[in-house]
Parts: structure tokens; C-alpha cells; sequence
């Protein structure tokens, strides 16, 4: 299946795409990820991305999307792939569905995870990551970073969900609740829009 998880910061995506991607035996790709890692390596990317990053802004759509779209490109995400953060904006998602287009598909389904503001900023406050082997505070989770990403979710991504509404793709899930309570409400969703669970005794 190809599939987008769409949902702001703190939602549970990186959590929820992990283990749906398990399940699904598909990759997730998680732009957020990539750009970290690159940052850490000190790459020619990682030095574009960082700015950007540290003050919770998106990543300009030029180099979000060549980086994307050489990702789909490997081996491994042929077959299927779940998104992780992106698309963000709209010029991303058209972008993903022609360069999809080019090659004959399309998407399968985009999954909304719902969670409200008082409890994103509670959990990416609380947050914490492993960095190289302790944990830490991500510089962009700062309660006032915190904040900005929120007003650029609502500002810049956010709007996708009616996008992705008109385009028939999208199933909301209601996002609270423990991890394997999410994940369930997930792959329900996921059998709502392909027909079976990806999961089941049909999967394949
Ligand atoms: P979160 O969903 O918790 O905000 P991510 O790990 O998905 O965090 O992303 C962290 C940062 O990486 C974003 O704030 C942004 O700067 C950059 N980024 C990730 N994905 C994209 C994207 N699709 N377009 C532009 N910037 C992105």
C-alpha cells in the first residue's frame, strides 16, 4: 500500500508509522528523520536543512521534495511505502501525486491521526529522544518552538486535510489513547480503504 500519515507534531506519526509499516511490510519514510540524520552527519543537506529546522520552520519545498522523491526511488519503497511529515504543504502533495503519476500509481489511502492542541503541547514538552546514547530534549521540542510548529502546522499543513478530503483519500482516527489502541483504529482504517485488512489472511 502507499500511504501518508498526516497529523501534527506530537501526534504519534514517527511511533504509529513504525509499527504500521511493520505490519504492512513497507518502509516509512520520515522526512523529519532523514533531515535529522543528515544534520547529525553534517552533510551538504543536513547544513541546508538546519536553520530551518532549529527554528521549527519547514524545510523549503525545492529541497523536501528532491530528497523525497530520491527516497521513492530506492529499491525498497517500490511495492509501497508509509509517509512520515510529508507532504506539509500543498505544493509537496501535488508534487507526490504527479511524480506517483509518472510511474502509475497513487496513492491508497491517507490516515489523519487527531489529537487536540492542549495535549500536543503536553506531550512534545515532555519529550524526550535518544541522542548519541542519552537522552535529550530535541532543540526544536522548546515550549516556544513548540509553539511556532504548531502555528506552522495549522498555517501550512493543516489545510491538507480538506485537500486530501476532495481527493477521496482521507480517514480520520482519533489519536488519543494507548499506542496499541491507535495502531488499531489505524489498520482498521487503512482495511477501510483497501478493501482488507493489509494485515489479515489476505494480506498480500
Ligand atoms: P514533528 O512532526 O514532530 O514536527 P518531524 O520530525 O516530522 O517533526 O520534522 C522536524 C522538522 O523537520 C520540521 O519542523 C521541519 O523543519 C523539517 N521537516 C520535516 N518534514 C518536512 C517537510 N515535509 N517539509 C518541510 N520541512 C520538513
Amino acid at each position: 500500500m502507499r500511504v501518508v500519515l498526516l497529523g501534527p507534531p506530537g501526534a504519534g506519526k514517527g511511533t504509529q508509522a513504525q509499527i504500521i509499516a511493520g505490519r504492512l511490510g513497507a518502509p516509512a519514510i520520515s522526512t523529519g528523520d532523514i533531515f535529522r540524520a543528515n544534520v547529525s552527519g553534517k552533510t551538504e543537506l543536513g547544513l541546508q536543512a538546519k536553520s530551518y529546522m532549529d527554528a521549527g520552520d519547514l524545510v523549503p519545498d525545492e529541497i523536501t521534495v528532491a530528497m523525497v522523491k530520491d527516497r521513492l526511488a530506492q529499491t525498497d519503497a517500490k511495492g509501497g511505502f508509509l509517509l512520515d511529515g510529508f507532504p506539509r504543504t500543498i505544493a509537496q502533495a501535488e508534487q507526490l501525486r504527479d511524480s506517483l503519476r509518472e510511474l502509475g500509481h497513487g496513492l491508497d489511502c491517507v490516515l489523519e491521526m487527531v489529537v487536540d492542541e492542549d495535549e500536543l503541547v503536553r506531550r512534545l514538552s515532555g519529550r524526550r529522544v535518544l541522542v548519541d546514547g542519552e537522552w535529550a530534549q530535541r532543540d526544536d521540542d522548546k515550549p516556544e518552538t513548540v509553539r511556532h510548529r504548531l502555528q506552522v502546522y495549522r498555517e501550512q499543513t493543516a489545510p491538507l486535510s480538506g485537500w486530501y478530503e476532495t481527493e477521496g483519500l482521507l480517514t480520520r482516527i482519533d489519536a488519543i489513547g494507548a499506542v496499541e489502541e491507535v495502531t488499531e483504529r489505524a489498520m482498521d482504517a487503512l482495511a477501510a480503504c483497501g478493501g482488507t485488512r493489509p494485515d489479515g489472511p489476505d494480506a498480500g
